[in-house]
């Protein structure tokens, strides 16, 4: 891994050369998460505008020469063309959205496409290929649900193991992934604090791989591709402000790291402010205001981003901070609308954690943080269909009917 310099604690600044399997600074702890620092040198052999432009690899493989894997080339790491099609999701230019929240120029990146159908993909793709890389044959992480979901997915198509712990909370959707992929789950009959808290300690005695976000730093690299496609598709002119949702942090940190690779390598002008968005019911981020976080509890529909301890609040506050942007709350009923509004608007299902950005972009025109003139891409993180149960909450009952034209015509439903 030459392109590796090596990692750098978040929190004491110390370094350390590019071990395959340091988790965490051995200084700091279980709070010590590391950055992966880059020789953006060696990586500019591999990877400049052009040979993007000749690469026909549509997936996040694109971008391997800037992910701590073992053998990054122009055409992507070797065995990657054998995973689940992860990434190069769509950015689809608003067509109603945009001009209802009195916005020019807003952009949707629909994550919900990918694999398992959440931007988590991303995350587990780049630690299954390293688990491989180490020789393990089993993978474990806990998750709100689709972080596990999507393990358990690529995991599967690679041959891996995996034991997963997720919240008893998690939704159907999320648990008949995991169920149907083979993973052994283990549901909690707890919060997602206790959740991860036992996955830990099954992870130090078993010497499972470790793919919980919190803790693995090569995870936010995966997460990072979601904004490298972002400046792709526009051409390296990304927009004023990128809005993502968060719980843990680490989508949000690793949006940041992205762009951050980028400018490092003269391929984009600035970092896009960067729009942080949590639910009134968990919102430990928006409370904070760039402070130190206090736990809270985990009252929110949006069960991806109920997460009352956020494990990676140095990443998620810095993208906020260096990027200029901001952190902001929307309520539940706020989330729901706007699972009705992209969804009737613009053909996007989101789950409800999958739009809370756009929930968040509304508000933050509201508020005056978003000018109109201003350009945003908003990330839809997952797909609806992962939680029916809200959906219908959301959107309500059908009409009822009884199967006579006759009937149809009395209803007053249907009119040319
Ligand atoms: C995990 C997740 C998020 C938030 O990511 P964090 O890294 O936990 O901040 C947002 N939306 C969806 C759909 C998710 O699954
Ligand atoms: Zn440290």
């Amino acid at each position: 891994m030459n392109h590796i310099l090596g990692y750098h604690c978040t929190l004491c600044n110390a370094e350390f050369p590019p071990l395959p399997e340091l988790m965490t600074c051995p200084h700091c702890g279980e709070t010590g998460i590391l950055d992966i620092v880059y020789d953006y040198g060696v990586v500019k052999k591999h990877f400049s505008r052009e040979r993007l432009t000749g690469n026909r690899d549509n997936s996040m493989w694109r971008y391997a020469p800037l992910m701590p894997l073992r053998s990054p080339s122009a055409g992507g790491a070797e065995g990657l063309s054998d995973f689940l099609r992860i990434g190069w999701s769509p950015l689809y230019k608003s067509l109603r959205l945009g001009e209802r929240l009195g916005l020019r120029t807003l952009y949707i990146k629909d994550d919900g496409i990918n694999p398992t159908a959440s931007l988590k993909d991303r995350a587990s793709g780049v630690a299954v290929a390293k688990a491989l890389e180490l020789g393990y044959d089993t993978i474990s992480c806990s998750s709100t649900g689709n972080a596990a979901s999507s393990l358990a997915g690529n995991a599967a198509r690679m041959g891996l193991k995996t034991v997963i712990f997720v919240p008893q909370r998690a939704p159907q959707g999320k648990v008949a992934q995991l169920l149907i992929f083979g993973a052994n789950v283990i549901s909690v009959a707890g919060d997602y604090r206790q959740t991860f808290e036992l996955s830990k300690a099954a992870i130090e005695k078993w010497g499972f791989y470790n793919r919980n976000a919190g803790i693995n730093p090569i995870l936010t690299e995966g997460k990072k591709t979601v904004a490298l496609e972002i400046a792709e598709q526009l051409h390296f002119a990304p927009t004023d402000w990128v809005a993502v949702s968060v719980g843990d942090g680490c989508t949000i940190g690793g949006v940041y790291n992205g762009f951050y690779d980028l400018l490092q390598l003269g391929m984009i002008e600035r970092i896009p402010k960067i729009l942080g968005v949590q639910s009134t019911g968990c919102c430990p981020f928006v409370d904070a205001k760039g402070g130190p976080l206090v736990p809270t509890p985990e009252n929110t529909i949006a069960d991806s981003i109920a997460v009352g301890v956020p494990r990676n609040p140095v990443k998620a506050q810095r993208a906020v901070a260096n990027s200029g942007g901001t952190w902001l709350a929307v309520t539940d009923e706020d989330i729901l609308a706007t699972m009705r509004l992209l969804g009737a608007a613009e053909g996007v299902f989101g789950e409800p954690a999958g739009v809370t950005a756009a929930a968040g972009v509304a508000r933050a025109i509201e508020t005056g943080i978003i000018r109109s003139n201003e350009s945003v891409t908003v990330i839809s993180t997952g797909s609806g269909l992962k939680d029916v149960a809200n959906a219908l909450r959301a959107a309500g009952e059908p009409f009822l009917c009884e199967p006579s034209l006759e009937a149809l015509e009395r209803s007053g439903r249907v009119q040319s």
